[in-house]
């Protein structure tokens, strides 16, 4: 994958924890339910959570791919 920054090749992971994490529009106040045209990536409060990513260390930015997730 190209960074869209800077068009070098990206790094491949994952983002790892163990609660939730989403894309959203807006910050969300206490729970993290996904609104309208938003995406949770994972649902997995109680355990951790791996998501493939890829990154770039020159922008300091990190491509996710929900593929797969319900969202
Ligand atoms: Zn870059």
């Amino acid at each position: 994958m190209k960074c869209p920054v800077c068009g070098r090749e990206m790094e491949q992971g994952f983002l790892q924890g163990n609660q939730r994490i989403a894309w959203v529009k807006k910050r969300h106040k206490v729970f993290l339910l996904p609104g309208e045209g938003e995406v949770l990536l994972e649902n997995n409060a109680f355990g951790s959570f791996l998501v493939p990513a890829w990154i770039c260390k020159e922008c300091q930015k990190v491509i996710l791919d929900y593929a797969g997730q319900s969202g």
